[in-house]
């Protein structure tokens, strides 16, 4: 670790160390954050979430060289008195507790708007009231589809980046009837962030949105059957590397057309630490974290994994690779899709200097190695169980 007198910020200005409240540090951006922090700096982290199971390797044994410098707070932000205590010992809080799962955008919509909206009100306000930062975990699917998607199929404006790159300044944010409860989380992440911006604006908050472009990578969501629940839908890598694990196809969602843009996580959280450590220049700021040179279909994406995992695990590639399967039947009523995701890169590279590096074939190398090495033997367990009459 380098001591604190070394550390300088991006205008030369020496970095003090600080107090860190990490709200969801639990999860899987969370975790690596901390790894981050607690690797490369004298921060101190105050992690506060419901589990702890993705940083238990930075929270014992006693003796890891950040001893001290981390302490987990299992704790509900919904109900729990200790939250306001927790923001006024800090010097910056970072909230990235959420319901973030597409299953649950139109299963569980009321869980969804109370996670992404109100639970997160409290949080805004202490960090108002008290002068405390906050940056707050936004998505980019506040966008919600592209204007491009609305022009016929064979206009040539589908392919003027006009109509599909998104900026955080002047794109709109477009989504789905009301009926399409898919959208229940954009609109809560959508209007938790203009209260945000509002605090600053009304009441000069010093804040920084985050809004992340499909970072992947180890330790994201669960295996279902491993470590969540069988009937559990995660996120497309661990939907895929679980299909993958059993030698089963992958599951394409309405034909696997929709695109996206993928991120490294360790490349994400680089952002990320140039805002903790940056504050002149993040506050105040709306932040797109992705990468637009790694843009697939998600049929692609899925031809690559195959490809990726055969090589890390050296099996056959499945005999039945993919199959489509529509959406309802897959995530139910009420579903809908964002059609592609490219985040314009001006803002943060004007303002941090920050690139991706990572091509999407390496990412996936380094975590498809991850998930054989993590659940391969525990899948092998699973399927060899008898089923229970
Ligand atoms: P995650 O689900 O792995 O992490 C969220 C963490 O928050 C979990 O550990 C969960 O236990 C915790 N949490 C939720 N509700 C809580 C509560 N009431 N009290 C305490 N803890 C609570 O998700 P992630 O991928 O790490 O995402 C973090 C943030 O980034 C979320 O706000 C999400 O909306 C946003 N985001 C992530 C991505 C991505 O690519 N991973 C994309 C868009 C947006
Ligand atoms: N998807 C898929 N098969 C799966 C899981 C997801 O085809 O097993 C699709 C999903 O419909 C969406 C894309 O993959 O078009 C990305 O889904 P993810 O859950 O990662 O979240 P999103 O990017 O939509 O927020």
């Amino acid at each position: 670790m380098s001591s604190s007198s070394e550390r300088v910020d991006l205008d030369g200005n020496p970095i003090k160390p600080m107090t860190i409240c990490m709200i969801g540090a639990g999860g899987f951006i969370g975790s690596h954050l901390c790894e981050k922090i607690m690797n490369e700096t004298p921060h101190k982290v105050l992690a506060l979430d419901v589990y702890n199971d993705k940083i238990k390797h930075l929270l014992e044994p006693d003796n890891l060289p950040w001893h001290g410098r981390i302490h987990f707070h299992r704790l509900n932000i919904k109900h729990d008195s200790r939250l306001e205590g927790l923001i006024n010992m800090s010097d910056l809080t970072i909230n990235l507790a959420a319901i973030c799962t597409p299953a649950d955008y139109n299963t569980r919509p009321l869980d969804t708007i109370y996670s992404n909206f109100i639970d997160a009100l409290p949080v805004v306000k202490y960090c108002s009231e008290n002068n405390k930062r906050l940056i707050h975990f936004s998505t980019c699917e506040v966008y919600g589809k592209t204007i491009g998607s609305f022009l016929p199929k064979d206009s040539p404006l589908r392919q003027d980046p006009a109509y599909y790159i998104l900026k955080e300044d002047e794109s709109p944010c477009i989504f789905g009837s009301i009926e399409k409860q898919r959208w229940s989380y954009a609109c809560a992440k959508q209007l938790i962030e203009r209260l945000i911006y509002a605090e600053g604006a009304e009441n000069g908050m010093d804040f920084t949105i985050v809004r992340p472009f499909n970072w992947i990578g180890p330790r994201m969501d669960f295996i279902p059957g491993v470590d969540g629940p069988s009937e559990g839908v995660p996120r497309v890598l661990a939907c895929f590397s679980n299909n993958l694990l059993r030698g089963e196809p992958l599951k394409l969602v309405d034909g696997g057309q929709s695109q996206r843009t993928f991120v490294y996580i360790k490349d994400a959280i680089e952002a990320v630490l140039l805002m903790i450590e940056n504050p002149a220049r993040a506050n105040g700021h709306i932040f797109n974290v992705g990468n637009p040179n790694n843009e697939v279909t998600v049929r692609q994406l899925a031809e690559m994994m195959i490809q990726v995992y055969s090589k890390v695990s050296g099996e056959q590639t499945p005999e039945i690779p993919t199959i489509d399967v529509s959406s309802k039947e897959f995530y139910g009523e009420g579903y809908d899709d964002s059609d592609k995701r490219i985040p314009d890169m001006t803002i943060i590279n004007k303002q941090l200097g920050w690139n991706p590096k990572t091509s999407l074939w390496d990412l996936l190398e380094s975590t498809l190695t991850y998930q054989h090495r993590t659940y391969a033997e525990a899948i092998k367990k699973v399927i060899a169980k008898p089923i229970a009459s």
